[in-house]
């Protein structure tokens, strides 16, 4: 493929030269040398070349000098510029605009990658578009993006109202009570909710999956809203009539509108009813539950942001054990909770905050209750999305990698500008980066590099993404830093899963480096920086915050009697009850040994007593298993110091507590002291 063409390579180290020059050949490229401007200059005088590889500093005359000479002979000769300072916009502008550069590679470079772009300049790789019946499930980013999308995108639209007008029979049989209508009707709505966004149709894609929500507890065997369905298609149909394109975006922000999702538990089918109507008017996805049962199995199979719960289920404070319950699931420890209920007595307030409700709604509520509260969990819980940056010149391409990516768990943020991306990173923070290898300015190889070189995102993950297969690219992807590459055309199920794996590899070493895996409670540093933000929180609202120290009693006697491992387990089942219970935005922590630390929010001395009191309470009631088989309880003693009457400093609170803790050791343990 490479073989046959001459390559000038003007480049005054010796070492790199030679270096290069064996790479470029052992690919069937014919190099020709020089190590001075004016060398080349001669050079090119008797020798015909295809390419140049020119460096930017050169003695005697710089590359940019060289260039310009060169241009006057041989306007359209192809030339790859090597540079070792980062270039400015300006600087790129003049090189790529005036003096017709093809890429400027940034030093210090790698041979594999010098062959990318060499390889590139002679076989531009454009991937023939699959046929369209192939593209339903896939998102092409191709090389020429701009053009082909947009000339599928128009075909994908004008087939749309056709599918509309389908649908519409399908619906007509579904009401008359058609099974198998029903089946390929939500077959229908759920791909056009899945590829009518990738084809730039946004508002036709949430239409869509509007309508999939409305016909999904029909197909799962479940009545069907025959109003909602009628309401949901109406919209549908009119957004597909007239599809409205996304403009192309110039500075791409978060594409898709997040929506929350809430769960509800409640045996009262008329508040059920309720949520669901407010939830639809305010971009809510309410799944409703009668049971605890059905909502941990809901909870179980999709991402919810927060529970609500009828505090008085079934039985009084029955909800409190809907909470545990859900709360006990894997992964759902932190879920955001609110109970609903008639009185609110201190008894019920104190049980609720114990339980881990951060809010409490007085019944009958109105739509603004429940929207604030419904807002308030489902913005606790959006900083445990993922977030993943995609930097592509291409702002189609952007589009398409954010529908293929954003979900309930993924938040996409695009930048069209490689240029901005240390500002992007500062802002947005994100746990995942996918580069385009090939933009105008820094490419894809360079951008990794600057970040594995900075100590701050040396860590993140990066996916490089691009139209080369070959074993060069391969090798100056993994040389440069990158984690992963994926090729052009996208397949979303592959960029899915790989994105995917890279993020929850990604939280388990941060959960690693956070959390103490005995207990899976933060560390004392990550715990103290968590207080520290709660405090300026607390201090900003007005309101005050509750510091508790805890120590298990005798829990020496627990290892000498029933052994380390049985002390273990003691330690484990502790620090899962503690991170079980409380609100989301308090804090606990293990100090150290069998000591550990919870930070309530919100809460006077008196009330954590209250609170930490209902803990005392729960592990006096559980048995544990010695080495040997016997069984036994224990009991822990706690000092609780709050602000603002003890002080306004994480260090002032932890000594007053401390202190109050060893009080409470000296008066006999299994107690409290405030
Ligand atoms: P007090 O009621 O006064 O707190 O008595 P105590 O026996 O609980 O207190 P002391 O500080 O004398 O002993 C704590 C013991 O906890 C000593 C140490 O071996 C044990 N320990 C610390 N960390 C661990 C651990 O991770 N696993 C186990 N099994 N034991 C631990
Ligand atoms: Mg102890
Ligand atoms: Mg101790």
């Amino acid at each position: 493929m490479s073989s046959g063409r001459t390559l000038l390579f003007l480049e005054d180290d010796k070492d790199l030269q030679t270096l290069v020059s064996t790479f470029l050949r052992e690919k069937g490229y014919r190099v020709e040398p020089a190590r001075t401007a004016a060398e080349a200059l001669t050079l090119l005088e008797r020798v015909p070349v295809d390419a140049a590889i020119v460096d930017g500093l050169l003695p005697g005359m710089t590359g940019a000098d060289f260039i310009r000479e060169l241009r006057k002979t041989q306007p359209d000769l192809p030339v790859l510029f090597a540079s070792a300072f980062w270039k400015d916009l300006k600087s790129h502008e003049l090189l790529t605009r005036q003096l017709g550069v093809a890429r400027i590679i940034h030093k210090p470079y790698r041979p594999e990658e010098l062959l990318v772009w060499v390889a590139q300049l002679f076989a531009p790789v454009t991937p023939p578009p699959p046929p369209p019946e192939a593209l339903e499930d896939e998102v092409v980013v191709g090389d020429d993006l701009a053009a082909s999308l947009a000339a599928l995108n128009a075909e994908y639209g004008s087939r749309l109202r056709e599918k509309v007008g389908g649908l519409e029979a399908l619906l007509g049989r579904v009401r008359a009570g058609e099974r198998e209508a029903l089946d390929e009707a939500y077959t229908v709505v759920h791909k056009l909710h899945g590829t009518a966004g990738s084809y730039g149709y946004a508002e036709v894609s949430s239409a869509a999956g509007r309508l999939e929500l409305v016909l999904k507890p029909a197909r799962d065997g479940g009545v069907l809203d025959a109003g909602a369905m009628e309401e949901a298609f109406r919209a549908l149909a009119t957004r597909a009539a007239v599809p409205v394109k996304p403009a192309p975006a110039g500075a791409p922000g978060p594409v898709l509108p997040v929506e929350g999702v809430l769960l509800v538990v409640d045996e009262d089918a008329a508040v059920l009813a309720d949520a669901e109507r407010l939830g639809r008017a305010h971009v809510v996805r309410v799944l409703p539950a009668r049971t605890a049962d059905e909502a941990r199995v809901l909870a179980r199979r999709q991402w919810v942001d927060g529970v609500l719960i009828h505090m008085h289920l079934g039985e009084p404070l029955g909800g409190i054990s809907v909470a545990h319950a859900l709360r006990a699931e894997e992964g759902l420890s932190q879920l955001p909770l609110a109970f609903t209920g008639e009185g609110g007595t201190l008894e019920d307030r104190v049980a609720a905050a114990h339980a881990g409700a951060s809010l409490f709604l007085p019944r009958p509520f109105t739509s603004q209750d429940f929207t604030a509260a419904a807002e308030r969990m489902v913005a606790a819980r959006r900083p445990e999305r993922s977030k993943v940056l995609v930097v592509d010149d291409d702002p189609d391409a952007i589009t398409a990698l954010t529908h293929a990516l954003a979900s309930d768990h993924i938040e996409v943020v695009g930048l069209g500008d490689a240029h901005g991306l240390m500002e992007a990173l500062a802002e947005h923070r994100p746990d995942l980066l996918l580069l385009d290898v090939q933009m105008p300015g820094p490419s894809g190889f360079d951008l990794c590099r600057i970040l594995r070189s900075t100590p701050e995102w040396q860590e993140l993950p990066v996916l490089l993404i691009t139209a080369h297969l070959g074993l060069e690219f391969r090798l100056a992807a993994y040389q440069a830093g990158a984690d992963d590459y994926i090729s052009k055309p996208v397949l979303r199920e592959e960029l899915l899963a790989r994105v995917q794996a890279r993020l929850e590899r990604a939280r388990l070493s941060r959960e690693r480096a956070e959390r103490d895996a005995l207990t899976g409670l933060l560390l004392r540093r990550p715990f103290i920086d968590g207080v520290r933000t709660r405090l300026a929180e607390a201090q900003r609202l007005g309101k005050p915050l509750a510091l508790c120290f805890l120590d298990v009693d005798h829990f020496k006697q627990v290892n000498d009697r029933y052994g380390h491992l049985s002390g273990d387990r003691v330690l484990t089942r502790l620090g899962r009850l503690l991170g079980a219970r409380f609100r989301r935005e308090d804090v606990r922590g293990r100090w150290g040994g069998e000591e550990f630390v919870v930070a309530l929010l919100g809460e006077t001395a008196a009330n954590a007593k209250e609170i930490l009191a209902r803990t005392a309470a729960e592990l006096a009631g559980m048995t544990f298993e010695g080495d040997a088989g016997e069984s036994f309880r224990i009991t822990f003693s706690a000092g609780i110091a709050a602000t603002p009457t003890d002080g306004a400093a994480v260090e002032e609170l932890l000594k007053i507590a401390d202190a109050r803790l060893y009080r409470a050791k000296a008066n006999g343990r299994n107690r409290i002291e405030t």
